[in-house]
């Protein structure tokens, strides 16, 4: 995500401006670790109601029987609102489930807000696999972080019971919050299919058809997540970046900057792919718009938002910030997947730290010495409240969550090009990329890296720049 409230920090410091896809991935005929999800899902628009049928199947790989599964219903966080005043739906959502049933046999479930547990008839040994189908209603909020109803546009994200990550500590079940993204998934494959009222075409993390038909067949291999928007108001200007297609959509109102930020999005997604790696599907949309308060953009497999203009200390411009920053996600959280809850510095740090770099090399922008004062204003931060740039996405104040988890792990990857070259930094990244690619890092994961390809041992810089140690 690239928060809106960052253009207000840095004027209140008094700084510079800152701040589907579809490689159709060979469906291996030996079962993965991948759970494949298929969806068949019916827009009613009248109603603002979405009604699915999905069916899960578990992968084969896990190391001890499994008793239980875990749902993400992140819908339900749009009830009962108890989060922030200001991020507060205009009208409620939530998500109900029935006729849930595994390997065809019904059984109970039990839902406490966002998370649904569903025991398993008899625990299901390594090797083998289970089929949990069920069906679902998701009431739509307004005004909804992320998912949302607008005129006509429907923002479909987490929109669909996900399963929850399973990893070396267990279930992971984080509570949702609105200070950032609390999400974690796994990669998975997904086949959707969407019925539609006439006049509507769909955005998704698929490779899109691009044009207006009221049953449309999507599929996607090796993502984290489906994310679609469903519209009767968007149109798009395409064009390429290497192999990949890259689809600008906008509304009318927007069409002043869909020239500027279709080539930001084409140049972002050819920088980082020479420095980091390739990335590996066909397809990528940047949609323009609203999607939530405090949100700036969001990124997503294959699609990101962004909103369509910032203020700048130049006066308003083309969000091309936002754009990149956005676009970086695809590699660090697309590709490269890490909890976003327990260590949110992991990609927005390195996505900052690409954005910025970006500005630099792309837009002439040099923000260096803002990111020093930065660097200088997180110490402050530090030493009175006592929080690190390493902690959850839980113990951070929304005010100072930017600045911690953002800002000073981008000025730290900008110091590391002062102490071990350009060239040594870009290395890391792009080791750290292809030895993680499609599946999850951690913090240490990123320091072993680090250390390797330098050839040096960076902890203490590390430990200072993101612990503040020594
Ligand atoms: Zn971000």
């Amino acid at each position: 995500m690239r928060r809106r409230l960052f253009a207000l920090l840095v004027f209140t410091l008094g700084l510079s401006p800152i701040c589907s896809g579809s490689l159709v991935f060979a469906k291996e005929d030996t079962v993965t670790d991948r759970p494949t999800y298929q969806i068949d899902a019916t827009y009613m628009e009248k109603q603002e109601i979405v009604k699915g049928h999905m069916s899960v199947t578990l992968p084969e790989l896990r190391s001890t029987p499994q008793k239980e599964v875990y749902f993400r219903l992140y819908p339900n966080a749009f009830q009962k609102w108890k989060y922030n005043k200001e991020a507060k739906p205009t009208k409620e959502g939530h998500i109900t489930i029935s006729h849930l049933k595994v390997d065809g046999v019904k059984q109970n479930i039990t839902i406490n807000d966002t998370v649904m547990k569903v025991v398993l008839p008899k625990p299901l040994p390594k090797g083998k696999s289970a089929k949990i189908e069920l069906d679902y209603q998701l009431y739509l909020p307004h005004g909804g972080t992320r998912l949302n109803k607008y005129k006509n546009t429907v923002f479909l994200a987490q929109w669909y019971p996900m399963l929850a990550v399973k990893d070396k500590e267990g279930w992971h079940t984080e509570p949702y919050t609105t200070t950032g993204d609390p999400f974690y998934s796994q990669m998975s494959d997904f086949d959707v299919t969407f019925h539609v009222p006439k006049g509507y075409q769909i955005i998704s993390t698929a490779k899109d058809l691009h044009k207006q038909k009221q049953i449309v067949h999507l599929q996607q291999y090796n993502v984290r997540d489906f994310v679609a928007v469903l519209t009767k108001d968007y149109q798009v200007l395409s064009s390429k970046s290497g192999k990949t297609k890259v689809n600008l959509w906008y509304t009318k109102s927007m069409e002043d900057v869909s020239k500027p930020l279709l080539h930001a999005a084409v140049d972002g997604m050819q920088f980082y792919s020479s420095r980091f790696g390739e990335y590996p599907y066909q397809e990528v949309d940047v949609v323009l718009g609203e999607t939530g308060f405090g949100i700036a953009g969001m990124e997503y497999p294959g699609l990101v938002t962004s909103l369509p203009k910032v203020p700048t200390t130049e006066g308003i411009a083309p969000a091309v910030n936002v754009v990149v920053h956005e676009l970086a996600h695809q590699w660090w959280y697309g590709v490269v997947g890490n909890n976003q809850a327990k260590e949110p510095w992991l990609d927005e740090g390195l996505t900052t730290f690409s954005e910025y770099l970006y500005m630099q090399k792309q837009m002439k922008q040099d923000d260096e010495p803002w990111l020093k004062r930065v660097a200088i204003k997180s110490e402050e931060i530090h030493k009175s409240a006592g929080i690190t740039s390493v902690q959850r996405l839980y113990d951070y104040p929304d005010e100072i969550y930017g600045i911690m988890v953002y800002l000073r792990p981008a000025a730290m990857m900008f110091a590391l090009m002062d102490e071990i070259g350009e060239e040594k930094v870009m290395k890391i990244l792009n080791t750290y990329y292809h030895q993680y690619q499609f599946k999850i890092a951690t913090t240490s994961d990123f320091f072993r890296v680090a250390n390797q390809v330098a050839e040096k041992d960076l902890t203490p810089f590390f430990q200072k720049w993101l612990y503040f140690k020594g």
